[in-house]
């Protein structure tokens, strides 16, 4: 079968590797039909030094499939049944996992794509307890965006940020993955969207998905034009994922009391913070990292009520390499598939 390795730093090789042995007690092997791209893909493409990993590597951190084959014991999948995988390989038992805050667990062996093999091969063995059904009506392509983005977003808005309906939020590079998901879910519960983009063209975009006001940060301070926007009250929220290039702008533009959640840092990892605006203006910020099994579920049943994930672009399997240079430009408006 087919497999795509990450051999070294920046390069990738579509190889043969030999099928996997009959699934094993508590397992199901999945075909994988797609895989979702993120930042995390582009992190992992460029090598980090900090990642505990061993090449060659599979890549693909979220992922979409259908179940080949069950292994004893296993009641809840039958072949042909359409899933979504968690790639988080938690174990299931420890305090966090077992209270459900399966992303803080204490015995995490690793972010399959990142840390170990992923999904970007054709047939793996995997514990049925991270394998999560597709509800019915949702396409396989979409699904594929539910492990990592929809999860992550679910996470960050509603379990830490406590996004309440009526708020007003604003959200950071609205044309990337977790950007388009989060103008919709937000939008889909009565908040007020103000997001950030970096050219025209994906303003008219992120406008057609609901955003109420659009900026375009690299033509106005975006700082400026949410405090006049908001009658210079500020948003409760801000959905931050830029990192050091707006994290200081980011704080400028909450209300007192106001919540700002971050799960990334693509611009760059390091700040300064002035710590006297942190606590006389009250805010809280969240670090948000994962998300739960739930927070997967959760996703489904959403792109199961019509809330589907915006997708850029389907490349194949062989061009995955591809797809990592146009998430890695900032050209992509939504996200990238990869398709077997
Ligand atoms: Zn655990």
């Amino acid at each position: 079968m087919r497999a795509l390795t990450l051999v070294a730093d920046r390069k990738l090789e579509l190889v043969e590797v030999p099928s996997p042995p009959a699934p094993g007690p508590g397992e199901v092997q999945i075909r994988v039909k797609a895989v979702a791209l993120n930042h995390l893909d582009v992190w992992g493409f460029r090598g980090m030094a900090f990642a505990k990993r061993k090449l060659p590597l599979v890549v693909g951190a979220e992922a979409a499939g259908e179940i080949a084959a069950v292994g004893e014991n296993v009641t809840s999948f039958k072949p042909g049944d359409p899933v979504v995988m968690c790639g988080g390989l938690t174990c299931g038992a420890c305090k966090a996992c077992r209270e459900g805050r399966d992303n803080l667990c204490e015995n995490v062996k690793g972010i399959m794509g990142f840390h170990v093999d992923g999904f970007a091969r054709e047939l793996l063995n995997l514990s049925a307890r991270l394998v999560i059904p597709v509800p019915p009506g949702v396409n396989l392509r979409d699904a594929a965006c539910a492990p990592i983005a929809f999860s992550t977003v679910e996470h960050m808005l509603f379990d830490n940020a406590k996004l309440q309906p009526g708020e007003t939020i604003l959200v950071h590079a609205g044309g990337s993955g977790i950007g388009t998901v989060a103008i919709k879910m937000a939008k889909a519960i009565g908040c007020t969207v103000i997001t950030t983009v970096g050219d025209d063209a994906k303003a008219e975009q992120a406008k057609a998905l609901g955003a109420d006001y659009v900026i375009n940060y690299r033509s106005e301070r975006f700082e400026h034009q949410v405090r006049k926007l908001t009658a210079k009250k500020g948003v409760d929220v801000v959905f931050e994922h830029v990192g050091a290039e707006t994290f200081n702008g980011s704080l400028l533009c909450l209300k007192r009391g106001g919540r700002l959640v971050t799960c990334g840092a693509t611009s760059g990892p390091s700040t300064t913070l002035n710590l006297m605006q942190l606590f006389q203006q009250q805010y809280k910020i969240f670090g948000s990292f994962g998300a739960s099994m739930r927070n997967i579920r959760d996703g489904l049943a959403k792109m199961a009520g019509g809330l589907l994930p915006v997708i850029d672009t389907e490349v194949a399997l062989d061009d995955l390499g591809a797809g990592l240079a146009r998430l890695e430009s900032r050209r992509v408006f939504g996200k990238v598939i990869v398709r077997f």
